[in-house]
């Protein structure tokens, strides 16, 4: 007997069938034009989900860590300074990634539960008459808290600070399940990884990379080999690659642009906020509170829900892996034990979410946390029988 329970972590996500078969191909020969065949779809869409104009899409067999290091290596030089602020596990792990290139990274520490602080962006922008900072890094969505940050609101400042500096934004966990206009909000470089919003296995990372972030390259002095965009670039001209890719996952990141794309980018977003909306009123009905600290900051595809005093996160997500076979994210860094975290991102349903509902109450109830049995699945359930778009119309 295998069990197949949907996962609830915020990524890797639950794979669809139809992207596991189109993963699953006979070899292909990267330097022959079937293979240009199956790119060139795979790249114009990834376009489309990231809302770009110009630039190029640069997909490399890595992770989205792999995508923050091949964003800072291609478009600045050791002592350069970036702007970014620190208010999650994965803000952090972009700095550090940072530090250790030899860049001098600006860090504005923010309470964690907080987005990205928009004024203190501009007034770090505004006192840096000199012009040292090349770059401002942004986490879009901080997987860790399960808060979004309003990049629209921080290409303002930056335009109001008339500051020249390049926006790079993590979009790993936001991209294909959130709103996302990179032209829009002026990004030069946005990453994604496939295990995300894309719900493909891990193993690529997805950057969006403007014009202007094309322009720094030629001059940028950090090292690198495997991620270089003009090694790409150069190859993509032929519809290939200076390297071997990763062929089964590209044909299936093309399907999954085909899925979202069947449902509707717009169908789409608005499908992860009504799961997302359901479950805080499951959390709100176990008399908890997202870690996010108001309600312009909730992330659509995480919540980490706060737990009472003197109960510890990570119990719930190890007995709801070992009795119920269900995963759930623990707590991160600084918020380790104090919560614990909900995915709610990539293909998922209603019915999908009320399971998982249902058994964070069975484990909550193991543990002695005082929470009634289907309190939250029953307000979710509320909210979702009110609000449910027919499956008959999704279908159409
Ligand atoms: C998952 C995640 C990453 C790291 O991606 P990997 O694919 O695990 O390397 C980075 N940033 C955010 C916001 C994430 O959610």
């Amino acid at each position: 007997m295998s069990f197949q329970n949907p996962v609830f972590i915020p990524g890797p996500t639950n794979i669809p069938e139809a992207i596991r078969k189109a993963c699953d191909m006979p070899t292909l020969d990267h330097r022959s034009a079937a293979f240009g065949k199956l790119f060139r779809p795979a790249v114009a869409g990834v376009r489309r989900v990231l809302g770009m104009e110009g630039g190029e899409v640069i997909i490399l067999p890595s992770t989205g860590t792999g995508g923050w290091e091949a964003a800072i290596t291609n478009t600045l030089s050791p002592g350069d300074r970036v702007l970014a602020a620190r208010f999650g596990m994965f803000s952090h792990r972009w700095i550090d990634l940072c530090q250790r290139h030899g860049l001098e990274v600006e860090i504005i520490e923010t309470p964690w539960g907080q987005g990205a602080p928009v004024a203190a962006i501009e007034a770090a922008l505004k006192a840096d008459t000199a012009g040292r900072i090349k770059a401002v890094l942004a986490t879009h969505n901080e997987t860790a808290t399960g808060v979004r940050s309003d990049i629209a609101g921080i290409r303002r400042a930056m335009d109001a600070a008339g500051h020249g500096a390049m926006l790079f934004v993590d979009g790993v966990s936001s991209i294909g399940s959130m709103p996302f206009d990179m032209a829009g909000w002026g990004v030069d470089i946005a990453v994604a990884g496939s295990q995300k919003g894309f719900m493909l296995p891990a193993g690529l990372a997805i950057l969006g990379v403007s014009d202007k972030a094309l322009a720094a390259m030629e001059g940028a002095r950090l090292p690198r080999t495997f991620f270089d965009f003009r090694d790409m670039l150069r190859s993509y001209a032929g519809g290939g690659y200076p390297y071997t890719p990763a062929v089964g996952l590209i044909a299936g990141l093309a399907k999954s642009i085909e899925m979202l794309e069947e449902e509707g980018l717009e169908a789409v977003y608005a499908r992860h906020a009504r799961l997302a909306e359901g479950v805080r009123r499951a959390v709100a009905a176990w008399g908890m509170r997202p870690c996010a600290a108001s309600a312009d900051l909730y992330s659509e595809t995480v919540t980490a829900v706060v737990v009472p005093p003197g109960c510890n996160g990570t119990d719930l997500v190890k007995l709801a892996a070992e009795k119920y076979g269900v995963a759930f994210g623990v707590g991160l860094g600084e918020v380790a034990g104090k919560v614990f975290r909900i995915g709610h991102l990539g293909m998922l349903t209603d019915v999908m979410v009320l399971g998982g509902l249902a058994t964070a109450e069975m484990c909550m109830a193991d543990l002695g946390w005082g929470v009634r049995l289907g309190s939250g699945v029953a307000a979710a359930a509320e909210f979702y029988r009110g609000s449910a778009v027919p499956m008959a119309m999704a279908a159409e």
